[in-house]
């Protein structure tokens, strides 16, 4: 952000009064234009024990696939946000079954409301944002081509509950090491994790 949202004056780097990290501030205003993490609500979505995937049509990693998922809007609770971007993306009606991951991704601003949930009548299809959709066995999930590391970790999360017999609601932040790919899941570990079983 370069210009104050307020007065449309320049915006310069500077610690605020009282607070203890550097903060876009506007000299003319003083109005504080405060960036904080954004949250991505989603559905892990089961059929018949399958997993429902949408293989993306927009960058960033176009043509890879991961659950239908997306920016929680203004005004809307996680559930109705992850429903919402389900229909758009997999044009399928879902009904929602536990919430199943919450995982911060400090390293771009992001955290994640994942929910499992079920199709409501059978059917998906491909929305705007997706090249197409496709339900996948646990053996069939093309690992090496999911899109971003916390959903590889979310979908990691989702199968080894199901080979445990055990749900889970997991928490965790994927804190990236090292410098290498940032799309690689192997950079990544998952700290805090905090499985609570699902009664
Ligand atoms: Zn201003």
């Amino acid at each position: 952000m370069k210009f104050c949202p307020e007065c449309g004056g320049p915006l310069e780097q500077a610690v605020p009064e009282g607070d203890n990290r550097s903060r876009a501030v506007c000299p003319a205003c003083d109005h504080i234009a405060y960036v904080n993490p954004r949250v991505v609500v989603g559905c892990v979505v089961e059929h018949d024990d399958r997993l429902l995937l949408c293989r993306r049509a927009i960058e960033p990693a176009h043509g890879r696939w991961t659950p239908p998922a997306g920016f929680l809007e203004l005004e809307e609770g996680t559930m109705e946000g992850a429903r919402r971007e389900t229909r758009e993306e997999a044009e399928a009606e879902v009904e929602i079954v536990a919430p199943h991951a919450y995982l911060c991704v400090p390293g771009i601003g992001q955290t994640y409301a994942l929910f499992r949930a079920r199709l409501i009548d059978g059917r998906f299809g491909a929305g705007p944002e997706s090249l197409e959709t496709a339900l996948f066995s646990v053996d069939e999930v093309p690992w090496d081509e999911i899109a971003f590391p916390v959903m590889h970790k979310a979908l990691r999360l989702w199968v080894e509950d199901g080979e445990a017999g055990r749900r889970h609601v997991h928490h965790g932040v994927m804190r990236r090491v090292g410098s290498g790919d940032r799309f690689d899941p192997a950079n990544y570990v998952l700290e805090d994790h905090m499985p609570v079983p699902v009664a």
